[in-house]
């Protein structure tokens, strides 16, 4: 009898190791499959970056689009973290004290990808959007033209491709440690790419989202 009770125990202490794992474990394994991910809405502050044809700053539709990206990355399970969540910046208004800073809070963060949002502007009609990477950097790359691939099936805009920051070098992109990229979404000059950017801004942060996700996944 005394034999059998204990198997009972054994067996009831097996199931319940099996039942309840512990939530410690689980939260060390997501940690170390899933990426951080900086994300970087462009000019902020001071800086109010392009303006529109009706007064709306490149600022303001760089950080609407970047927080719903964070949100999207966030809900596929990736930690995000942000140079910035509103207007008030951390940073003085010197410009390149300001990039220089995006980039060391990469590193602060410890993030593994730098994900900087802009909009184009233009005096010329034009409406595009690209992508800003480093052609010696195959990750980059790659992350860059799955983005692009999402983008395009939004039809809002022309895709003008991938442009190397060895040719245009950008201070966020070359200055990082961390690998980095520079969206342009769309051009804030332009009529159709604005009204885009303004009424769909969620269509274009989750294509952004799912890129970078396909891209890490693959
Ligand atoms: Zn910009």
């Amino acid at each position: 009898m005394k034999k059998l009770l204990m198997s009972f125990l054994l067996i009831f202490c097996i199931g319940c190791t099996f039942t309840f794992p512990n939530e410690t474990n689980i939260n060390v394994f997501a940690k170390s499959k899933k990426e951080t991910i900086m994300i970087d809405a462009g000019h902020g502050g001071y800086d109010v970056g392009a303006e529109s044809n009706y007064g709306d700053y490149e600022k303001d539709i760089n950080l609407d689009i970047a927080l719903l990206v964070g949100k999207q990355l966030k809900s596929y399970g990736y930690k995000v973290v942000y140079t910035r969540t509103s207007d008030s910046v951390s940073w003085s208004d010197d410009n390149t004290e300001d990039l220089q800073m995006r980039c060391d809070l990469a590193n602060k963060k410890n993030a593994d990808l730098f994900v900087s949002i802009h909009l184009n502007s233009s005096e010329y009609e034009a409406n595009e959007y690209e992508i800003y990477c480093d052609f010696n950097n195959k990750n980059t790359v790659k992350l860059s033209n799955s983005i692009l691939k999402q983008l395009d099936q939004l039809y809002y805009s022309t895709n003008r491709g991938l442009l190397d920051t060895n040719e245009t070098p950008l201070y966020v992109v070359a200055n990082n440690e961390v690998d980095a990229i520079l969206i342009e979404a769309g051009f804030i000059s332009d009529d159709s790419d604005l009204y885009y950017l303004k009424n769909y801004t969620n269509n274009v942060a989750t294509a952004i989202a799912k890129g970078i996700k396909k891209s890490l996944n693959e």
